[in-house]
């Protein structure tokens, strides 16, 4: 009885269980990533693993808190064409990517649920979570909130990383968290030959500029991944759930 309490995932959950949450003031996450290209050092499935492991623990501390929440299934494809040159990608259209998105918020929706939180850890995906939650939010009639966890967590992050200001891709932050939590999927012996000898800038703030991935990295990688260690992901996950939690806590932001 007690597991079944403090359980957050709704794939976990039974219906009548998920269906006794929906109240007015539970906070629904829906996490978003993608599969794609990392390096060779990390499995294509960084983005998901993250982004899961974000969501439950920022909506435990909810929890905790007294703010009652539930986490969906991952979304696992998003858009990822700027990857597909190093093969092991997947990648939606924006058409689909937004339909998908919208088919689950909506499921959610119509189950009752009043406070829905898109919870992105993809860079390609997030100008789209963006867009969703606007239209969503119009067309569902709740509040739908996009966030992508590590710019929601930027300042943190800045703290705990030694090499980068912030996550950049299969990088000293992702494979840090990997470690912490999916250390199979990490080839520690690739991480050398991970380091890029050509990386290109990304554009500057207040621009967007979408390039391949294989103009701007040789190895797939954007920063360093050699300073990443599993504790160094854990405190990251431990900032990104627990901004998370305090923002998605605040009445303001659904009112
Ligand atoms: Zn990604």
């Amino acid at each position: 009885m007690a597991e079944t309490a403090s359980e957050v995932a709704w794939a976990r959950l039974t219906a009548a269980e998920i269906q006794a949450r929906a109240a007015p003031g539970t906070v629904a996450i829906i996490p978003v990533a993608s599969v794609e290209q990392h390096g060779p050092h990390l499995a294509t499935g960084v983005d998901m693993w993250l982004a899961t492991e974000v969501a439950e623990r920022a909506a435990r501390k909810l929890k905790q808190a007294g703010t009652e929440a539930v986490v969906t299934p991952c979304l696992w494809s998003g858009l990822a064409e700027h990857h597909m040159a190093f093969g092991g990608t997947l990648t939606l259209d924006e058409a689909t990517f937004g339909a998908v998105v919208g088919g689950v918020a909506r499921s959610v929706a119509r189950h009752g649920f009043r406070r829905i939180a898109l919870l992105n850890g993809h860079g390609g995906n997030i100008e789209a979570i963006s867009t969703a939650a606007i239209v969503l939010t119009r067309s569902l009639g709740v509040p739908v909130v996009g966030a992508t966890y590590w710019i929601a967590s930027e300042d943190r992050f800045a703290t705990i990383l030694e090499a980068q200001p912030n996550v950049m891709h299969a990088c000293e932050a992702e494979t840090s968290m990997m470690m912490a939590i999916q250390p199979g999927c990490v080839r520690e012996g690739n991480i050398a030959r991970a380091v890029p000898t050509r990386f290109a800038p990304p554009a500057p703030p207040g621009f967007k500029r979408q390039r391949p991935f294989a103009e701007m990295t040789d190895t797939g990688v954007l920063g360093d991944p050699r300073s990443a260690t599993p504790a160094k992901g854990e405190a990251l996950f431990e900032a990104a759930a627990a901004r998370l939690a305090e923002e998605l806590a605040r009445p303001e932001l659904w009112n």
